[in-house]
């Protein structure tokens, strides 16, 4: 039996360790906050993606629906609240209508359940939608992703796992067959370390010595809750048309899994790593993601797109302007500020965002990499193999599946196995929607000051 230590309470981490727990390693989870899924998971919209979206025979869209499958048969089976409802993707313009039939052909080509519909059938499932046609797609679902998190922590526990709040990583490095970790409450030692950082994923990775690829750059994600009356105009998921090059981008109306309509979410550059309203600012946040060229490049190539998500947060008009496209009479008094995610999008220094894995070579000490691989998600995923790479891989294949099959709708990070002791996801970002803050308690540890590593 390994003893690993996973950094991250968010899915990904929940879900990596308990898939280690049930193959018997003892594991231990820290997390900096008072209680898990604080972050993105706890801040998303609860959509259980398709894969309709990502390239052909891409990890992403292989991931994407096996997870698909995977996460609603584990909430059913944990009596997590799910349901696969389904979603429209509703072209309002002829000028749209090709790009929906892509969208369409490759929903086949990833074995989507999805087909066309002319504004008729589209009425039959949302009458007031202005379409003139849509996909319908069958495998989206709804989910408490919350719920989903608590039930993987009762795994962990159950089987004999430890999860310690309030404790933050600050360093990892391999000392002969062990690592090594700096924590803000003590030093620890394991055979394996996993970190899910989320946010803070690329930091956590140099902190362990390793030199991504990419950096996390935070977006947020801002919704509004649709009134009472103008949720009436909804019944299920209501997407637009996305374009290809960015398709989480596009507010469309979602109604989660708690009966609510919320709308949303645009993207706009968050001026904090967690900086959920634009009066959070961090200089070195800002600062790092300034200093990337990345973002520049980023920023040259898209600023149209990008302006118009700024626009969209800082005028409820433009954000109604763009869901009364999808479902005319939808104002911004229907709409009801609620609370806003960041997603930790990875970006290479050549402007690109990291849409599958990405492997890294360790650089830092111990860290030599033999074979450059591991996941994130749907983004970044960095593994330094240190010492002589005969340390057992610190997550399985697989490992972050909740059910256990191949990886998770939410990006659950995967690991290739023997060779490693250190695997970092970056995590990035999922297309979707937010719904309200919902964290778990748990046990805290009081939070003490950091220490560096030397
Ligand atoms: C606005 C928004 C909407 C989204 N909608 C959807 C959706 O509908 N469907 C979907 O599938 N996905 C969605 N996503 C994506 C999904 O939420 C993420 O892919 C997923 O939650 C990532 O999980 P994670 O565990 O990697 O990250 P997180 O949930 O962010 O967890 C990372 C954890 O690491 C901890 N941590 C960070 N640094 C340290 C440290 N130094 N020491 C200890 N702990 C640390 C944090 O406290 C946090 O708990 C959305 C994301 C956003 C932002």
């Amino acid at each position: 039996m390994s003893h690993v230590i996973v950094v991250g309470g968010g899915i990904v981490g929940l879900a990596t360790a308990a898939r280690l727990a049930a193959r018997g390693d003892r594991v231990t989870v820290l997390d900096k906050e008072d209680g898990l899924a604080r972050h993105q998971t706890g801040r998303n919209s609860g959509v259980i993606h398709s894969g309709l979206y990502y390239p052909e025979g891409s990890l992403k869209a292989r991931m994407a629906t096996a997870g698909a499958r995977s996460m609603a048969a584990f909430a059913a089976e944990h009596g997590v609240p799910v349901q696969v409802c389904g979603k429209l993707v509703v072209a309002t313009e002829e000028s749209e209508l090709p790009g929906l039939r892509k969208l369409a052909a490759r929903a086949a080509a990833n074995k989507v359940p999805a087909r066309l519909l002319d504004p008729a059938q589209v009425r039959a499932y949302e009458p007031q939608v202005r379409a003139v046609a849509a996909l319908r797609v069958e495998s989206t679902g709804i989910v408490d992703y919350a719920g989903v998190c608590r039930v993987l922590a009762g795994q962990i526990e159950a089987a004999g796992g430890r999860i310690l709040l309030g404790e933050a990583m600050l360093a990892a490095r391999t000392v002969g067959a062990r690592v090594q970790v700096r924590t803000s409450v003590t030093d620890r030692e394991a055979d394996g370390l996993v970190v899910c950082g989320g946010l803070h994923a690329d930091r956590l990775a140099r902190a362990s010595g390793l030199n991504p690829a990419a950096r996390i750059v935070p977006f947020r994600g801002e919704y509004y809750s649709l009134s009472a009356a103008a949720a009436e105009l909804v019944h299920g998921l209501i997407y637009p048309v996305p374009d290809p090059r960015f398709p989480f981008l596009g507010v469309h109306l979602t109604r989660g899994i708690d009966g609510h309509v919320h709308a949303g979410p645009n993207a706009v550059l968050a001026l904090a790593r967690e900086g959920y309203t634009w009066g959070k600012v961090s200089a070195r946040d800002v600062g790092d993601a300034l200093s990337w060229p990345g973002l520049w490049r980023m920023g040259a190539r898209n600023w149209r797109p990008g302006a118009a998500e700024v626009l969209r947060s800082l005028s409820p008009a433009a954000f109604a302007r763009s869901l009364s496209r999808l479902v005319p009479g939808i104002t911004a008094d229907d709409l009801v500020p609620a609370p806003a995610g960041v997603r930790a999008q990875a970006v290479r220094r050549d402007g690109g965002l990291v849409d599958d894995f990405l492997g890294a070579d360790g650089t830092g000490p111990g860290a030599r990499a033999e074979r450059p691989v591991t996941g994130g998600d749907g983004s970044v995923g960095d593994r330094g193999a240190p010492g002589r790479g005969t340390g057992r891989g610190a997550a399985g294949r697989g490992a972050g599946a909740p059910g256990g099959e191949e990886l998770s709708g939410t990006r659950a990070g995967r690991a290739e196995g023997a060779g490693g002791r250190w695997c970092t996801a970056l995590s990035g970002p999922a297309p979707h929607d937010r719904r309200p803050a919902t964290g778990i308690g748990g046990v805290r540890r009081p939070p003490s000051a950091g220490r560096r590593w030397r």
